[in-house]
C-alpha cells in the first residue's frame, strides 16, 4: 500500500541520514568501505554501493557494472601502501584513499619445546576448548572443558601448551585458558560409581569420581544407507566417552561407547559440583506424521541487533532488519504448523552470542534456527559465491542443515552456496539440533534485491518451514 511505501521512504531518509554514506552529486551512495580512508589488509577489497542504473559509474576510469535494482559490487586491488581510488559519475568525483599496511612480520620463529618434567595446570574457565592442534581453527575442537580441570602439561607451541591425556594421546590448550594448578604431581582419580537413567525425553549417565578429569566426547558415525536422502549423510551410531588420568584402567583411560536407540537430537556434558560427569542425551521429539511440527520447541535466533547491524546491503540495508523480518515471518508460520516458537531477541536490541546459546540451553528448545545473510571478507572480493547456504557443527545437526538447503535452492531458485560445517557459537555449544541459515548474499546486487522483498521473506520463511517439516518427517 501507497502510505506504506511512503513511511518506507521515510523510514530509509532517516536511516541513510544516521548512516551518512559517501554520495555523489547524482545520488551515488558508497555503503563500503565504510569510510573514505579505511586501512585494509588484505591485497583485494570492493566498493560496494547503489547508483542510479542508467546512469554511468567509474572507479579509476573501469566502469562499474550496475544492476538494474542499483546496486552494485565492484572488486579492486591494492598495493601496499596508499592506493587511490577516484570514483566519478561525470557530475562529481568522490576520493577514496586506501591504506593496505606492509604485511606483519612473521619472523618470530616458534619451534616446539618439550618440558623436562611435566607441569599441572587447570583450566581458568568454562568452555576452554581442547584443540587437536596448536592453532585456533574452527574445527580442530576436541572438548570443551569446565573450569577447574586438571591437565598435564609436557611443552609448548606458540600461544598453546601441550597436553599429555595418555601415553600416546595429546592435545593442546591456549595458554590463556589456563594456571598453574598447586599440585606437583597429579595422582590418577578414582572412578567410584556408574548409573544409568532412561526418561521420555533423555538418556542420563552419570560417572562419579573422586575429582574432575579431563576428557572427550563424540559421536561414532556409520554412512546413512536410507535412499530418500540425496546426500552423503553420516549417521550417529554411538558415542565415545573417554575419561583421562583415572586409575585401574589401562594407560588410566577409561574409555566406553554409548548406545543411542534413536537419531539423537543433542546433548549436554558437565560436571556438577560433586565431581558428577553427567551426559544427557536428548531423544528426538516424537512426531506426529500429520502435525509434524505440533507441540516442538523451536527457538528463532535473529542475528544481529541494535548497534552491531551486521553486513550491510549495497542499496543500504542492514542485515539485522532482514533477518529480524525473515524471524517474523517464519515464527508466524511455525506457530500455524502448532509449533511454540521462542525468539533470542523480540525486537532491535543488541544480543550477545552467549547469551542467545543460555537462552537455548535454559528453555530446552528442540530445534534451534538461526537466521543470518551472507557477505565476503575483503580478501574475498573477487569471490564468485552468491546464494544460499547452511551451516551446522554438531553431527546431529547436518541431516536438518540439508533438508533446509534443498528447499532453499528449489523453492527459491537460490544458488547452491553449500551446506557447511563451521565452528559458530550459536551452533556450537547450544546442546540441540541447531543450524545457522545464511539465505543469501546482501552485499552481491542479484540476492540483496530479493532479500529486502517482503514475498521473497515470507518464501524464505516458507522454504525453511518445509525443510524443517521435511526433516522431521524422515526422523
Ligand atoms: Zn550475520
Amino acid at each position: 500500500m501507497l502510505y506504506i511505501v511512503i513511511m518506507k521512504k521515510l523510514v530509509l531518509l532517516m536511516l541513510s541520514l544516521i548512516f551518512m554514506p559517501a554520495s555523489l552529486a547524482s545520488g551515488a551512495n558508497i555503503v563500503y568501505p565504510k569510510t573514505s580512508n579505511p586501512t585494509i589488509t588484505a591485497p583485494t577489497t570492493f566498493f560496494i554501493g547503489n547508483e542510479s542504473p542508467n546512469k554511468k559509474l567509474y572507479i579509476n576510469g573501469e566502469q562499474v557494472k550496475i544492476h538494474k535494482s542499483g546496486g552494485f559490487l565492484h572488486p579492486v586491488d591494492l598495493n601496499i601502501g596508499e592506493n587511490v581510488f577516484t570514483i566519478s559519475n561525470n557530475k562529481s568525483t568522490l576520493t577514496y584513499k586506501i591504506t593496505r599496511p606492509e604485511p606483519k612480520n612473521h619472523n618470530t620463529k616458534f619451534s616446539p619445546i618439550t618440558y623436562k618434567s611435566p607441569v599441572i595446570y587447570i583450566t581458568n574457565a568454562d568452555l576452554s576448548p581442547l584443540r587437536a592442534t596448536p592453532y585456533s581453527s574452527g574445527t580442530n575442537r576436541l572438548q570443551s572443558l569446565q573450569k577447574d580441570i586438571p591437565l598435564k602439561i609436557v611443552g609448548e607451541y606458540a600461544d598453546f601448551y601441550k597436553v599429555q591425556l595418555a601415553r600416546d594421546d595429546y592435545a593442546w590448550i591456549g595458554k590463556s585458558r589456563v594456571k598453574k594448578a598447586p599440585l606437583q604431581y597429579l595422582q590418577p582419580a578414582k572412578l567410584l560409581a556408574k548409573t544409568f537413567e532412561e526418561t521420555s525425553t533423555e538418556y542420563i549417565y552419570t560417572y562419579k569420581l573422586d575429582r574432575k578429569v579431563p576428557f572427550t566426547f563424540n559421536p561414532i558415525t556409520i554412512y546413512e544407507t536410507n535412499k530418500t536422502l540425496d546426500f552423503f549423510n553420516e549417521k550417529i551410531k554411538n558415542y565415545n566417552l573417554i575419561l583421562y588420568y583415572v586409575k585401574d584402567f589401562p594407560e588410566n583411560k577409561f574409555d566406553i561407547d554409548i548406545d543411542v536407540n534413536t537419531k539423537p537430537f543433542g546433548y549436554s556434558i558437565a560436571y556438577s559440583d560433586n565431581n558428577e560427569l553427567i551426559i544427557k542425551i536428548k531423544k528426538a521429539s516424537q512426531i506426529d506424521k500429520n502435525q509434524p511440527l505440533k507441540g516442538l520447541k523451536i527457538m528463532l535466533d535473529a542475528g544481529h541487533g541494535g548497534y552491531e547491524t551486521g553486513t550491510v546491503g549495497c542499496l543500504g540495508d542492514k542485515e539485522k532488519d532482514i533477518n529480524f523480518a525473515m524471524a517474523l515471518k517464519l515464527k508466524e508460520k511455525l506457530q500455524k504448523a502448532g509449533a511454540i516458537v521462542i525468539m533470542t531477541r523480540v525486537n532491535d536490541s543488541a544480543l550477545g552470542l552467549t547469551e542467545r546459546v543460555l537462552s537455548a540451553q535454559k528453555n530446552n528448545v528442540d530445534i534451534f534456527l538461526s537466521i543470518h545473510n551472507n557477505a565476503l571478507p575483503d580478501s574475498a572480493a573477487r569471490s564468485e559465491r552468491i546464494g544460499a547456504s547452511t551451516y551446522y557443527y554438531n553431527l546431529h545437526s547436518h541431516e536438518l542443515a540439508e533438508k533446509i538447503q534443498e528447499r532453499l535452492v528449489n523453492e527459491l531458485k537460490m544458488n547452491d552456496d553449500k551446506v557447511r560445517r563451521e565452528s559458530f557459537a550459536v551452533i556450537r555449544n547450544t546442546q540441540t539440533v541447531a543450524v545457522l541459515i545464511e539465505v543469501g548474499y546482501l552485499i552481491k546486487p542479484e540476492d540483496n534485491i530479493k532479500l529486502i522483498d517482503s514475498k521473497f521473506q515470507h518464501k524464505a520463511a516458507q522454504a525453511i518451514l518445509h525443510g524443517l517439516e521435511n526433516y522431521l518427517n524422515e526422523l
